[in-house]
């Protein structure tokens, strides 16, 4: 797949040229690709072209002290640890939930925010939603769809687990803890469902990947809605006996 066929097919899928486009990727379901995942990158940006802002997730593990400039990131896939790493694409500063940018709104995406909630309303994935940015899926599905975290941050959803991570403190080593609205995220792709009924998931190949692409605000408006009549709709049933949704469902007598 060369890096033009893969701006065609951004485009087809309605990617807003001179937007704000949030992508969560997995590179292993879009190759092969011209120039492996800088050659993605390089598509998404001429995608977007010169007014639009490219925006990635840059989360890292917490384990040791976050640098923006030299903390890999865990769990992202390879092409948004490149991404941070470019030149000229900024990365945020949150300890463990750091995002990178590049683009016209990069600097306003990327600053400074509250350890918690880290996808609150104050936060990267909460300025792409405040600016009208799009959510791209390539080749993940909505359970890495961090917009649904921000959605959870909006309802107050009642449940919530803290994660322990590294800071420094004028130079003394800390431990924070910090609350996240934290489960397995498998029911996030019950936004799959809700989507579709309202014609406002996107759909088609990118790569040999499946695509999905949304308006952050009809993420965020259809999960709000689902969240008004149950607060608990992400989290798996008692009966599954998923341990990270049980231990979200034990924080609720707490929190
Ligand atoms: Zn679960």
């Amino acid at each position: 797949m060369t890096v033009r066929q893969l701006v065609e097919q951004l485009k087809a899928l309605g990617a807003r040229e001179g937007g704000v486009l949030l992508v969560h990727t997995s590179f292993r379901a879009v190759r092969p690709v011209e120039g492996g995942p800088l050659g993605l990158i390089g598509a998404l940006r001429q995608a977007l072209g010169p007014e639009g802002t490219l925006v990635m997730p840059a989360m890292t593990s917490g384990d040791t002290v976050f640098d923006p400039r030299s903390t890999p990131t865990q769990g992202m896939g390879i092409t948004a640890e490149l991404f941070w790493r470019q030149p000229g694409v900024l990365r945020s500063t949150h300890a463990g939930s750091s995002f990178a940018a590049e683009g016209p709104l990069a600097e306003r995406i990327c600053q400074p925010q509250p350890l918690s909630p880290p996808h609150g309303r104050d936060s990267p994935v909460g300025r792409v939603h405040h600016l009208g940015g799009q959510v791209l899926l390539l080749g993940v599905t909505h359970s890495e769809d961090t917009t649904l975290h921000l959605a959870e941050a909006i309802a107050r959803v009642p449940y919530s687990v803290s994660h322990p991570c590294l800071v420094d403190a004028d130079g003394e080593l800390r431990t924070l803890m910090i609350a996240e609205t934290d489960h397995c995220c498998a029911r996030f792709r019950l936004a799959d469902t809700w989507l579709r009924a309202r014609g406002q998931q996107r759909e088609g190949p990118v790569g040999n990947a499946r695509a999905r692409l949304s308006a952050a605000r009809d993420v965020i408006a259809v999960a709000l809605e689902q969240l008004a009549s149950d607060p608990l709709v992400f989290l798996c049933l008692p009966e599954a006996h998923c341990e990270e949704c049980d231990i979200a469902r034990a924080s609720l007598s707490t929190s």
